[in-house]
């Protein structure tokens, strides 16, 4: 009651709302929680993270930064002054420690909570001057530490980016972040409480993919042998700059199983990504590429991509969060256990984070509402679309105009310039239908998509080979059992990624369209079969249907297998060539050890 008490004035009918807890405190009266004691909590608490206190962020105003930490948390608020001087929050974050973080001194929490606040808080504060409020002298401790090494001295210099001044807080005043940093639930991440109606950031982390206990216990049983070191009992290999640790036969089967599964069927290269700065065994990409292929449902739902958008006329990259956002819709959703029919995906082009919706009918209105809800974030430089007439309209014009928001359109003759949003859009969809055929419950589409979403956001882009949350919000997917950092700070990864991404242009200069297979089935070959479907409608729909046996080859490109034939009821088909694919069963999926 103490903590919500500052904010009485900000809370309509406060003391009356109240009331019923109040008899708890008194004294000589027996302790006796009513069901109004628990609306009144319940009504207070819903009040503290609504309008209006949680005001939104104005970049005019001064930005405060109240901090604490504990042995079981870090918390920060962001503040910002009203007319009269009064501070309101605009944020609120906090979080449990993570295990390895548990041993870090007083003075050192201190420091992670503040540099935790700061990567929270990037986008309000980056490039402002404001004030950071502490109970410990952490930053002067920080700036007096001689020959700073690793973490210590990422810290300082992630603190040097940023334009402070610190203001000492006595323990008792700064009684709101201490609430936050303090008894947290295990495993409850509440990783940040930004947009309160809003469920955009919610990017939780898998923290583990394997124990340390477990990897301990199998690598002493597998006998391991090769050039490794140890770390903390466990065998690790340096490698390229990563410590990574060494996985012993008997888990390889389970650790691709669980990313493949956590992260919803990523493709080969997003999985070597994910997985090769931690982990470690010989072949362990060719064990991937072999897992992948193996996988029924990828094989199904997923197609190869055969146009490879105009990445010859996309827009050069842009080296921060918020230049350039695009956004594009695709229809034919509405079967999928959910009236709404579109999918509309909006793309930060610099990281790659992505925000999806599901609506009924697209119009500059439901635009405008999607994007107000990414704008409570940040308001991004130019947005990027098609020239659909929701996007042309004079009302989305005045909107653009409104929020100072330059306007790029794709021209009629080259919508591959909105390549970066087209690419993601087909994404999505395999994704999606990985997600809804692999359920044997019917699950709403928009629901699958939330998940698909942040699976997305966690796992490293194919070209930048960041995860897009990290490289918007310093998020990352899973920690290293050894507490090792997997990626560089997020300013130095953010540059990295723009020099990918010119490489990547350039590469593919050379192989555009240098891209032909030429494929022959054998008898008794384990095939799919890519059944027609009309354009823009069930969109979910398995791609492929099987597995199906060649029977017999006709001639170059035609081909009987085991189907079924609709038209004349017999039991096989003549099929062309165009239509198949090969198909790896699970069952025969063998790792390279094995
Ligand atoms: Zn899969």
């Amino acid at each position: 009651l103490g903590s919500i008490n500052v904010y009485n004035k900000f809370i309509n009918n406060y003391a009356k709302i109240r009331a019923p807890l109040n008899n708890l405190l008194k004294k000589n009266t027996p302790w006796c929680w009513t069901p109004k004691c628990q609306e009144a909590f319940e009504i207070l608490k819903n009040a503290l993270v609504c309008k209006p206190i949680l005001k939104i962020f104005n970049p005019k105003l001064p930005c405060h930064i109240f901090v604490d930490a504990s042995q079981s948390g870090v918390g920060a608020i962001l503040k910002q002054p009203d007319v009269s001087g009064v501070l309101h929050p605009i944020a609120f974050h906090s979080r449990s420690l993570r295990d390895y973080e548990k041993n870090y001194a007083i003075t050192e929490l201190e420091c992670l909570a503040i540099v935790d606040a700061l990567n929270k808080f990037y986008h309000y504060l980056f490039g402002n001057k404001f004030t950071i409020h502490t109970d410990h002298a952490a930053l002067v401790w920080l700036k007096n530490v001689k020959n700073l090494k690793g973490r210590l001295f990422r810290w300082s210099l992630l603190l040097s980016m940023y334009d402070y001044d610190i203001k000492y807080t006595k323990g008792t005043l700064n009684f709101e972040a201490d609430m936050l940093s303090r008894d947290i639930p295990d495993n409850i991440e509440n990783n940040s409480i930004l947009k309160t109606n809003v469920d955009l950031n919610n990017v939780s982390h898998f923290s583990h993919l394997l124990q340390l206990d477990e990897i301990r216990e199998a690598q002493q049983n597998d006998n391991l042998t090769g050039n490794f070191i140890k770390i903390d009992n466990v065998l690790c290999i340096r490698k390229k700059g990563f410590t990574k640790i060494v996985v012993p036969f008997s888990l390889r089967h389970k650790l691709l199983e669980i990313t493949h599964k956590k992260f919803g069927h990523p493709g080969i290269q997003k999985t070597i990504n994910l997985l090769t700065p931690v982990y470690y065994w010989e072949n362990i990409t060719l064990d991937i590429t072999n897992f992948n292929k193996h996988c029924h449902t990828c094989q199904i739902n997923k197609k190869p991509r055969q146009k490879r958008f105009g990445l010859l006329q996309e827009m050069p990259p842009v080296d921060k969060p918020f230049e350039i956002i695009a956004i594009d819709s695709v229809g034919g959703f509405n079967y999928y256990n959910s009236t709404k029919k579109y999918l509309t995906l909006v793309i930060d082009h610099h990281t790659r984070y992505m925000w999806s919706f599901a609506s009924k009918s697209i119009t500059t209105e439901t635009y405008v509402n999607f994007l107000h809800q990414i704008f409570q974030i940040q308001t991004p430089k130019s947005i990027l679309s098609d020239r659909n007439a929701a996007f042309t309209s004079s009302h989305f014009k005045k909107f653009l105009k409104h929020s100072k928001i330059k306007q790029l359109l794709t021209t009629a003759h080259r919508p591959e310039t909105n390549g970066k949003v087209e690419r993601l859009g087909q994404t999505i969809v395999t994704r999606l239908k990985c997600k809804i055929n692999d359920s044997s419950k019917k699950i709403p589409w928009p629901k699958l998509l939330k998940e698909v979403t942040e699976e997305y956001n966690l796992t490293p882009h194919s070209v930048t080979k960041f995860p897009p949350a990290f490289l918007m919000f310093g998020t990352v997917p899973f920690n290293h059992p050894l507490s090792e950092e997997i990626y560089p700070p997020v300013e130095e990864a953010r540059k990295i990624a723009v020099e990918r991404t010119k490489q990547y242009h350039e590469k593919n200069k050379i192989y555009y369209d240098a891209r032909f297979t030429h494929i022959e089935f054998s008898p008794n070959d384990t095939v799919m079969y890519e059944d027609f479907k009309y354009p823009n409608t069930r969109k979910l729909t398995p791609t492929f249907s099987g597995p199906y046996i060649i029977l017999e080859k006709f001639s170059d490109v035609n081909y009987k297998i085991n189907k079924k034939n609709i038209h004349n009821k017999e039991n096989t088909e003549i099929v062309h060539i165009s239509k198949l694919r090969r198909y790896h069963p699970p069952d025969k999926l063998k790792l390279c050890h094995e």
